[in-house]
């Protein structure tokens, strides 16, 4: 069913620009080449639907206390910037996936600790050994074996996180919410300069746009 043509252009054209308020991929991470202060996203209220204009750009702004000299249309960037990466993680993801599977290195440790502490009680129950030299040894071993698995704990904490990421990587990137995306960035790059373009010059050029690895 059609809509009444007024209810489509309430409903659809009205504001283009500011009913969808959203937040840019690189919003906190750019920045002006010149000043170095952080560039955000701004949506062109000029843009409709099939107009060759820039949707957005990323604009270092005087408001925010930049220089204001330095803008970049935003969606060449952000593409830019995504192949980068995304190339750079799974090239990571394909070395850790060679390398075996990392063990906790002190796992025979806590074995052994594990295995005095049975012998020890075995020994007190069948009356090798009295219930106060039991006691006396006890504790020490206790406390091994609870640092020896709260370092285990820790240990495959920092695994789980490290081989979810992974899996995202694998994942269609663009279909992740943006805080995902973001994280994901901020995983390999600690910033993106945005360099100045030169006067006139309207293609898109990356060897204008640096990224600031980790
Ligand atoms: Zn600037």
């Amino acid at each position: 069913m059609d809509l009444p043509v007024k209810a489509r252009r309430w409903g659809h054209d009205r504001d283009p620009g500011r009913t969808l308020a959203r937040k840019y991929l690189l919003s906190g991470i750019a920045r002006c080449g010149l000043c170095h202060t952080k560039i955000r996203g701004q949506v062109n209220q000029k843009w409709k639907p099939g107009s060759k204009a820039a949707k957005f750009t990323y604009q270092c702004s005087v408001t925010n206390g930049g220089c204001g000299k330095v803008g970049r249309v935003g969606d060449p960037v952000d593409e830019f910037i995504i192949s980068l990466v995304l190339a750079e993680q799974r090239e990571r993801a394909a070395v850790s996936a060679v390398a075996p599977a990392e063990q906790w290195p002190r796992a025979a440790e806590l074995a052994a600790v594990e295995a005095d502490l049975a012998e020890l009680t075995q020994a007190a129950k069948a009356q090798k050994i009295t219930v106060s030299t039991l006691l006396m040894l006890l504790p020490d071993l206790e406390r091994r074996r609870d640092e020896l698995k709260l370092e285990r704990g820790r240990f495959n904490k920092e695994r789980q996180q490290a081989e979810s990421l992974t899996a995202d990587i694998g994942e269609d990137f663009r279909s992740l919410p943006i805080e995902r995306q973001q994280a994901l960035i901020l995983h390999s790059l600690s910033a993106v300069l945005i360099h100045p373009a030169g006067r006139g010059r309207r293609k898109f050029d990356p060897s204008l746009i640096e990224p600031v690895w980790r």
